[in-house]
């Protein structure tokens, strides 16, 4: 590979690039999925190409191709440094990158058992026995199983002389069961989004135990057909981590995206109301609510060696005993908060996109309350867990979201199961009300394997951990209202 990066970079210099850097990628994906016992799909691919991404006369210029022999790689630089020299034109500001020290390194994915060596019977087996538990009621009348694996082979190279491979796998599973009663009302397993997804192997799908929860997932269903509607009204509400993991993704994470901040292209990106002027100061949410970004822990989707900036993976303070401290940055941005380095949090989805400032993991840091003192210490309450729905406006302020069950809580004890629950808040006031926060025990991450941004659209992945949290004062049960999209 290295005689392909070499001829980029020289390429670019030559042509008068201040700066180049080159990412090769080899993509394996492969998607599973099962609907009443049959194949839904399979998706099985490869790909492999690069993107030469290059500064010059003070512009970004980028091009893409998967034709890796000299002379491709030749024209795709030139068109990257025909592309720069085209914006250069317009540009209000000259692109000025954050130093980084220069890496020579490899990076990869722990795990144990390789996803693509499982053979396909066996996969399928585990989607049809799930399968076969959840409809053996009657009542069920969509059952879905999902396997998901993604391998990534990344080379990457700059003219600043770091030269960094990685291996990024990751693998999901999941199941649903659709029961139509007086409703007709989902429930997943275990989370929404066609499961869990980690940065791991197999050994991950076989410690979800699908075939373990399949009836207790089907029976919930169905209970949740007959339910109560959820009351609308004031009460606490406590957060399961198949929620809150997307509560601090809309209301957390893209609210702290710099370039949103920034309001640069805000017509894809969206803004921000968490503007750079409140950086340091502004009680974003109760003093017990710290939340960390961190592309460094184990099984988190955007845990990496490297960004694609090539800039070293980090942990970090978003939310600080309560204060906004931080922001997701890039070599280009970083500057504009008046730090001298990136936090590493450009990320390209593949290797024919332009990288852009992604979310990575993002975490609430545990408490130190089990569930069931929380329960008994709550008089009237809500218990919501597992998204269903979402809407959030484009400053990332107000927000509805809906989840797929709940129970309600009344003097301390679990009551009756809720159907149709949802909640709604305004973001600094919502975490300003959290009084509680479960201990270590209960905390998990939470993957998510569909966040959309950009313009073309680009996909990314990040996990968010969380342990079930209390919020006080919360109003719920006004109604459905929400995006269900592909994307979050
Ligand atoms: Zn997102």
């Amino acid at each position: 590979m290295r005689k392909f990066t070499d001829l980029a970079l020289n390429t670019a210099k030559n042509l008068g690039a201040s700066y180049c850097d080159i990412r090769i990628i080899n993509t394996e994906y492969e998607n599973i999925k099962t609907r009443n016992g049959e194949i839904g799909s399979i998706d099985k691919s490869e790909t492999m190409g690069y993107g030469i991404r290059v500064v010059i006369d003070g512009a970004w210029g980028f091009a893409s191709s998967s034709l890796i022999t000299k002379e491709g790689i030749e024209n795709t630089t030139k068109k990257a440094v025909d592309t720069g020299k085209a914006s250069a034109l317009t540009i209000r500001n000259r692109v000025k990158l954050a130093p980084e020290p220069v890496y020579k390194d490899k990076w990869t994915t722990p795990y144990i058992i390789d996803p693509f060596k499982i053979e396909l019977k066996d996969k399928l087996n585990l989607l049809y026995a799930a399968d076969e538990i959840l409809r053996k009621d009657k009542r069920i009348i969509i059952a879905t199983g999902n396997l998901s694996f993604l391998r990534e082979h990344q080379w990457f190279a700059n003219t600043e002389g770091s030269f960094i491979e990685q291996i990024l796998l990751r693998s999901g599973a999941g199941i649903s069961a659709t029961a139509i009663g007086d409703d007709v009302q989902i429930r997943s397993y275990p989370t929404s989004f066609g499961g869990q997804y980690m940065s791991m192997g197999y050994e991950m799908v076989e410690s979800l135990k699908l075939l373990d929860n399949a009836e207790r997932v089907r029976d919930e269903a169905i209970a949740l057909t007959t339910a109560d509607q959820c009351p609308p009204g004031k009460k606490d509400l406590i957060l399961g981590t198949g929620q809150l993991g997307l509560q601090i993704h809309e209301s957390v994470g893209h609210a702290t995206e710099l370039d949103r901040v920034l309001g640069m292209e805000a017509n894809y990106a969206g803004t921000s109301f968490a503007t750079i002027e409140k950086l340091n100061n502004f009680k974003y949410g109760a003093n017990i609510v710290n939340l960390v970004a961190d592309s460094t822990i184990p099984g988190g989707l955007a845990t990496i060696g490297y960004d694609d900036d090539g800039v070293r993976a980090q942990r970090w303070h978003i939310v600080k005993n309560g204060i906004l401290s931080g922001y997701s940055t890039s070599r280009e941005l970083a500057h504009t908060i008046r730090e001298n380095r990136s936090r590493g949090s450009n990320r390209a989805d593949g290797y024919n996109n332009i990288p852009i400032i992604r979310i990575t993991n993002l975490s609430l840091v545990p408490g130190d309350w089990t569930l069931d003192d929380l329960i008994s210490d709550t008089e009237d309450g809500i218990y919501m867990d597992t998204n269903r729905s979402w809407s959030i406006d484009q400053r990332r302020l107000n927000f509805q979201f809906g989840t797929e069950i709940a129970w309600e809580i009344r003097n301390g004890k679990k009551g009756r199961m809720l159907r149709n629950a949802n909640y709604q808040g305004i973001t600094p006031e919502f975490w300003n009300s959290c009084d509680a926060i479960c201990d270590e025990k209960h905390w998990q991450l939470i993957g998510v394997p569909n966040c959309g941004k950009g313009q073309p659209g680009q996909r990314a992945e990040m996990s968010h951990g969380c342990s079930p949290t209390r919020f006080k004062n919360i109003t719920i049960g006004v109604g459905q209202k929400g995006n269900t999209s592909e994307q979050v």
